[in-house]
């Protein structure tokens, strides 16, 4: 049996503010969002993963990641936004074009063996790929200063039904 696996990222746990955009450089009304991001089969989210605490500005749409513990702090004094578009799409701010290009090089050679990027940072970058069974290949790895990986951990996940 053919089995989709896929990503989705969930918009959840919003909030509405009115903060100072450093992009459009106005006070504007800025939405912060929880994006709860796990694996799909099928469609169905099976494997929850780390979410992204991001804001996002309503006038120019520039988005940000932001720490938890910042995000939660904004999140205290906030206006609840108590609907939740269930299609809302969130920017991606992690653009490959701003990526170290030693990072952007090994992100390419593993995609060129079929991993698929989950999420990464400037120095990081974590993949996934399908066994065919009900686990998931999990591959995480670090970039150091020389260009090399200095760190290279691949798992396998219980991708929980
Ligand atoms: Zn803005």
């Amino acid at each position: 049996m053919f089995i989709l696996f896929g990503w989705s990222r969930q918009p959840k746990d919003q909030w509405k503010k009115t903060m100072y955009c450093d992009e459009c450089q106005t006070p504007a009304a800025a939405v912060g969002s929880r994006i709860a991001r796990s694996i799909t089969i099928q469609g169905v989210p099976v494997l929850p993963l780390r979410s992204e605490w991001m804001v996002q500005c309503s006038i120019c749409s520039s988005s940000w990641t932001i720490a938890k513990g910042e995000w939660l702090e904004l999140a205290s004094d906030a206006i609840a936004v108590e609907h939740v578009e269930r299609e809302a799409r969130i920017a991606e701010v992690n653009r490959r074009s701003s990526l170290p290009p030693d990072l952007i090089g090994w992100i390419e050679h593993f995609e060129s063996e079929k991993w698929l990027l989950l999420d990464n940072s400037d120095i990081s970058a974590e993949f996934w790929k399908e066994t065919g069974g009900d686990r998931v290949h999990r591959l995480s790895i670090t970039v150091g200063d020389d260009g090399s990986l200095t760190n290279r951990r691949k798992w396998k996940e219980r991708a929980e039904g």
